[in-house]
């Protein structure tokens, strides 16, 4: 090929971020390119095409906002759209906006090294090709770097081996066919009854037992969208003032926990258990802050979980004893009804560790299990591990890997001391993963549009988050997760799923004030930024 393809800005990633990024670089006359390591668009939506995918935020608020007609013109068929319903949408974005002929698919993005003297930043995929960029924007993804353990002996597996985050394209049939799954988060309780309607045996390979609420999935009702549509405006607004970016059609919560008696409480519980989804959580004002108001919560899941199971030991070992909400709580179909089924067998590894994988199965401390399929649904390297997987170095040469030896060190999540002109959207530090993730999407995608259009009138070229100001950030960060219940257990928020992950909280809980941060910092000539224009 030869050559450097010079462009405004690289966007990488083409999921709900780098789609509508790329829509508004384009609408704001820059010229852009776009890279995705996958062969479509979709990113979440084009990976985890697992059994049982689906939204956990319901469609009509799972959503863009940004363009009236695409709202008003996609139809929604279910409370919680599955993963291919997901997909189709954004394949409509990107349809509808013209999207695609700004992205190059199936190429990954390798390297991004700042060229200081130039002043641009110089992208490296992995089809050998270069691009040079005055603005990186990565749109890389919180959940989207698989993690897979390495179990000893799993490349001697002779069966099928696959993770929920990177499933075939193909139909995966389990018809007569052995089934391990190791991982009980999300995306393991979502495919854990549907894998069970078709395997002949399923063993699921259990850690930590997790919480989960029924979804109540249904299709929607048309006078139940077309109402939404009437009124999408003024939902969409309501949700930007939710801690959580969703959930305003929820009923509110009123009082704290213990301030109402037990009959008011069981009351309460029970008719968002009924409802389904999220706002189980949102049933007293203080369930995410104080533990005693959450040990109510929390009991009431484990008494339907009692009930549910049939086998009281079974049971026992299925009921998680954290805090509820603190690791993310799953949304399921049928979880805790499987294990009813003669096929379904749970191992809790805390009391028969997985020792090895042989050819043929799981080897655990208590015997063989044979199996002709591996499923892991173990989670991703959240929110760091798409970053920390490509070569970015900025100032100085410094790589990425070694300014967050200690943990991310953003500003607001969007911007990192000694990367300048490199911007990140939902980055860590921002409220991202506990948000409806659309709505911060689009809050980034915005702000940084805004940014790059005070660059072009003042004639900045450099746009850098200082060293303070991301020092500050992190410190409140931390303080204001340290006044939840977050903190206290070993969850993804944390890193604390991958061995040797710096124990950091990355999302900030809150959206509504972040985002007056974020305006603050803004109207104030992005302060905390520093911003240069080159003499020559
Ligand atoms: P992604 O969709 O992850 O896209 C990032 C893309 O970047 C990927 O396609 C990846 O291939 C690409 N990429 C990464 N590195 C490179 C590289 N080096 N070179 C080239 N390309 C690269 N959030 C919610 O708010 N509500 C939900 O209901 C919800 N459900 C979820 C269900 C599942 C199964 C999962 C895994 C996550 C879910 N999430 C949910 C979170 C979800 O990730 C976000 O909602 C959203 O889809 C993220 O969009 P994104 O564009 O930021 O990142
Ligand atoms: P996850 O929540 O991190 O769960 C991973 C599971 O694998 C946990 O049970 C974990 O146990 C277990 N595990 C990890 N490493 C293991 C090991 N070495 N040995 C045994 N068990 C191991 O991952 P996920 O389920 O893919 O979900 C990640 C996030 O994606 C969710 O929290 C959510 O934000 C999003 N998601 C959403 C939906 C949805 O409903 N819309 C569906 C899927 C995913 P420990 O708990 O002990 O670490």
């Amino acid at each position: 090929m030869g050559g450097v393809r010079e462009v405004d800005a690289v966007v990488v990633g083409a999921g709900f971020a780098g789609l509508y990024m790329l829509h508004r670089l384009r609408a704001g006359g820059w010229s852009a390119q776009g890279f995705e390591a996958g062969g479509g668009v979709g990113g979440t939506w084009y990976w985890n095409r697992y059994p049982g995918a689906r939204c956990d935020v319901e469609s009509v608020e799972y959503s863009y906002k940004f363009d009236e007609d695409l709202q008003q013109e996609w139809e929604w068929a279910e409370r919680y759209a599955s993963q291919p319903e997901i997909l189709r949408y954004l394949e409509h974005v990107a349809d509808r906006f013209d999207l695609r002929r700004d992205i190059q698919f199936d190429t990954r993005v390798e390297s991004a090294h700042v060229d200081e003297r130039a002043n641009r930043w110089v992208v490296r995929t992995d089809d050998g090709a270069t691009t040079s960029a005055r603005f990186v924007i990565m749109a890389t993804g919180c959940l989207s770097a698989a993690n897979l353990p390495s179990l000893p002996g799993l490349d001697r597996f002779a069966g099928d081996v696959l993770h929920t985050g990177q499933w075939p394209h193909e139909q995966v049939d389990f018809t007569g066919r052995r089934v391990g799954v190791v991982g009980t988060g999300s995306s393991g309780i979502q495919s854990i009854p549907v894998i069970a309607e078709q395997a002949e045996a399923l063993v699921v390979f259990q850690r930590t037992p997790n919480y989960s609420v029924p979804a109540r999935n249904r299709r929607l009702d048309p006078d139940e969208v077309a109402a939404v549509k009437a009124g999408y405006a003024e939902l969409r607004e309501a949700n930007q003032l939710m801690p959580t970016g969703f959930g305003s059609r929820t009923p509110m919560p009123v009082k704290p926990a213990l301030e109402a008696d037990e009959d008011e409480r069981r009351r309460e519980f029970e008719a968002r258990w009924e409802r389904g989804g999220f706002g189980f959580l949102a049933a007293f004002l203080d369930l995410t802050l104080d533990r005693a108001a959450n040990d109510t919560a929390a009991e009431f899941v484990r008494d339907k979980i009692r009930a549910t199971v049939k086998d009281p030991l079974l049971a026992d070992r299925l009921a998680p004893t954290q805090v509820i909400g603190c690791k993310r709580l799953c949304i399921d179909t049928g979880y805790f009804e499987t294990y009813n089924q003669a096929h379904v067998r749970l191992v809790d590894i805390n009391v028969s560790p997985i020792v090895e994988v042989t050819g043929t199965g799981v080897r655990t401390s208590e015997g063989d299990i044979s199996l002709d399929c591996l499923v892991f649904a173990t989670g991703f390297d959240a929110m760091t591990g798409a970053l920390l997987r490509m070569d970015i170095r900025g100032v100085g040469g410094q790589p990425l890997q070694e300014a967050w030896a200690a943990g991310p060190r953003t500003y607001l999540g969007l911007g990192v001391p000694g990367f300048p002109n490199l911007f990140v959207i939902t980055g860590p530090g921002s409220p991202s993963v506990l948000t409806n993730m659309v709505v911060s999407i689009e809050h980034h995608v915005e702000w940084i549009t805004d940014l790059l259009e005070h660059v072009r009138t003042t004639g900045v070229d450099r746009i850098e988050a200082t060293s303070d100001a991301a020092d500050e950030w992190v410190a409140y960060v931390n303080a204001i997760a340290g006044m939840t219940l977050f903190p206290t257990c070993n969850s993804w928020y944390l890193g604390a799923n991958v061995p040797g992950k710096p124990r950091i909280f990355m999302p900030l809980p809150g959206f509504p004030p972040y985002v007056e941060h974020c305006a603050h910092v803004a109207a104030n000539g992005y302060k905390g930024f520093a911003l240069t224009a080159s003499t020559g």
